[in-house]
């Protein structure tokens, strides 16, 4: 089985792929977490170049292909071959951020970054995709900053960048609604935690 979880800056994903992964491991299961971009010394290189661009920022199609070739890397290297030895994986991050970054954030069309993932990963999608929704507000009292742009790794993005991003991702989760758990991420993580445990019973009677 393979799990994602998304959404954006701060709004708690790793701690909750963690905690997801430790309850897997508990119930006997083999577990692999990962994160993107990443996963691989490559994707982790292209990490490298993304986070600190070496001419001082990225044109959103090309940050778009370096996010798709970094997945590439790591759906070929990590992600399929754990799966299929029967290994789940639990992702930080996956195609729908692309979408939500490079597509509602960045402009591009939605087609293209899914043409994009079909010849880098043959179109590869989790079993579950867990959408951790913070509300704005929430997120800059946590990073104890006004300016939510700066809670982003990628420079220069300001806080009506990441409205997009929130907004398209809720599109995606609404039109693709049958891989997707809303998940309310406001709260403390243990009652974040409890609503991931909850959202993933069909996953565990299948
Ligand atoms: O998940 P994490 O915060 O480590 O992601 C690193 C950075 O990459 C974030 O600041 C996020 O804004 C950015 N990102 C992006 N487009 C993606 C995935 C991540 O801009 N497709």
């Amino acid at each position: 089985r393979f799990i994602a979880f998304e959404g954006g800056e701060g709004a708690g994903k790793s701690t909750q792929a963690k905690l997801l992964a430790n309850a897997l491991r508990e119930q006997g299961l083999e577990v692999i977490q990962t994160r993107e971009p990443g996963g691989t010394a490559g994707a982790e290189a292209i990490r490298e170049m993304l986070l600190h661009p070496p001419g001082g920022g990225w044109q959103a199609r090309a940050e778009a292909l370096l996010f798709a070739a970094a997945r590439a890397d790591h759906v070929e290297q990590v992600i399929r071959p754990a799966l299929e030895v029967g290994t789940w994986v639990v992702c930080d991050r996956f195609l729908d951020s692309s979408r939500a970054y490079q597509g509602g954030g960045g402009g591009l069309p939605d087609e293209d970054i899914l043409t994009l993932h079909r010849i880098g990963s043959g179109g590869l999608l989790p079993d579950l995709t867990y959408l951790i929704e913070v509300l704005p507000e929430e997120v800059a009292a946590r990073l104890d900053r006004r300016d939510r742009g700066m809670a982003d790794a990628i420079g220069g993005r300001d806080a009506s960048f990441h409205d997009d991003v929130g907004a398209a991702f809720a599109r995606i989760a609404d039109a693709e609604s049958g891989r997707f758990a809303r998940i309310d991420g406001n709260g403390t993580l243990e009652e974040t935690h409890r609503q991931v445990m909850q959202a993933l019973s069909p996953l565990l009677d299948r």
